[in-house]
């Protein structure tokens, strides 16, 4: 094409096609320029990711689903974003989520639905629909979510694609939109299972910004995914845990089962803890949490403010109000009335000690090696046409909230399909130990 000088500009003051050729040119030769230099060369470089809308990436919207946020920029890189950058990846946008990352199926954030890839008259599952509509529709090879009860793995499961809940503490949540501190784990969703070890890997780590997250030697899960490694045994629930999911799914699970089985794993069946108790606990602690950290949003420091308010306390009701959906408005209320004076001890002490227990049924599955083996969701992901109040996808949550009561690893692995749609198990694994779900996971694959 023409280098010649920029032309002038055009007729409404617009800069005309040779000059905006020569910007292009330009910045193709400084991007040439940085590629070729050594430095700029991180290991996942120039893999491009999409990040879940409550993850800060400096400079776009941050809004977490919520219209209370319509407007916020985030000022700076999440710490997960930062690695990224110099790992050499190229942010390439954010994605849809349920409103601060409640939810199971990616319909309840201000932007509306997130289509399944698969069939697109059908939800993602989430709350992380997007990123993985992003990776299953191959418009990128990687996202992050984040994964407070199950968020990235239903919807890796819903769309037939890998993604890893890592330990609690394995990976900073600085620059996270907080939902519910003690669960929230960033997690990572791809359709190659290497490439979500080399994504891990590289997010992982000790952050001085969050002091839950736990300096030790972070493995490299890529080579981990390139060992495939069964356990010598599996544990897995029996009959009566599997009869809530529907038919279809129930025999999709029981052939997960026998491939690990016909692959020499000695299977141990258990039951699990009480599903409405770690439902509730799960429920009653993470809105606890939830009332907690969204009272930052007060239209004054962040966000929406509705104007003309004739004192604080107006215009901090007022604007939330008027800035929240309705089923963060109920959690709010939940958590709020739970922590008050008279239920406290009551309601939160014991929802403390019900997900201590739980915790402990969980660890015991991990005797002698073993790994744990379990649904994702009850049934296929539903039409966008049948929508369902946001209370009833709680008790949908049932298995993987279970990793995230106890902080132990969890990965979504595609297991093949039911009633023509993607399946997908989980596996789970005693704390830091991801690597052996990624042996695992590709010995299974
Ligand atoms: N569905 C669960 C909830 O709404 C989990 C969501 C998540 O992991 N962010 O709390």
């Amino acid at each position: 094409s023409d280098n010649g000088p920029p032309a002038a500009s055009g007729a409404r003051g617009e800069p005309s096609l040779a000059a905006r050729t020569e910007d292009a040119l330009e910045r193709a030769a400084a991007i040439n320029r940085r590629v070729q230099s050594p430095d700029c060369r991180g290991p996942l470089f120039g893999l491009p990711v999409a990040v879940k809308d409550n993850i800060a990436v400096r400079g776009l919207p941050s809004t977490s689903g919520s219209a209370l946020l319509r407007d916020y920029r985030a000022p700076y890189d999440a710490t997960v974003v930062t690695r990224l950058r110099q790992a050499g990846a190229i942010i390439l946008g954010t994605a849809n989520l349920d409103e601060f990352g409640m939810g199971s199926s990616t319909t309840r954030g201000f932007r509306g639905p997130t289509r399944n890839p698969v069939d697109p008259t059908r939800i993602t599952g989430g709350s992380s629909g997007g990123p993985a509509a992003a990776v299953a529709a191959g418009a990128v090879p990687a996202a992050l979510g984040t994964d407070t009860g199950g968020s990235v793995r239903q919807p890796a499961a819903h769309c037939g694609i890998f993604a890893i809940r890592p330990t609690y503490g394995r990976v900073s949540r600085y620059g996270i939109t907080a939902y519910a501190s003690s669960f929230d784990q960033v997690g990572c969703l791809a359709t190659d299972l290497r490439v979500l070890g080399h994504v891990l890997s590289q997010i992982a780590g000790g952050d001085p910004r969050d002091a839950t997250s736990v300096s030790r030697k972070v493995p490299d899960f890529a080579a981990a995914a390139a060992r495939p490694e069964l356990p010598r045994r599996i544990v897995t629930v029996g009959d009566a845990d599997l009869e809530v999911l529907d038919a279809p799914s129930q025999r999709a699970f029981h052939a997960a089962v026998g491939r690990f089985e016909e692959a020499g794993c000695e299977i141990r069946r258990i039951g699990l803890p009480n599903p409405e108790s770690s439902v509730a606990a799960y429920y009653l602690l993470a809105c606890a949490e939830a009332s907690s950290n969204l009272s930052r949003f007060d239209g004054i420091r962040y966000g929406h403010r509705r104007a003309g308010q004739e004192s604080l306390p107006t215009t901090f009701r007022e604007s939330r109000t008027q800035g929240f959906g309705t089923e963060v408005r109920r959690r709010i209320l939940l958590g709020t009335t739970v922590l008050s004076r008279g239920y406290r001890d009551a309601i939160y002490g014991a929802a403390t000690e019900a997900r201590r227990q739980i915790t402990a049924r969980v660890l015991s599955a991990f005797d002698h090696g073993a790994l744990l083996l379990l649904p994702i969701t009850k049934v296929p992901p539903r039409h966008l046409a049948d929508p369902v109040p946001a209370t009833a996808d709680y008790d949908g949550d049932r298995f993987t909230i279970l990793a995230a009561l106890a902080g132990v690893p969890a990965i979504a692995v595609p297991a093949g399909e039911r009633s023509g749609l993607p399946f997908g198990v989980e596996l789970m694994a005693p704390p830091w130990n991801e690597a052996a779900l990624f042996s695992a996971a590709a010995a299974f694959s």
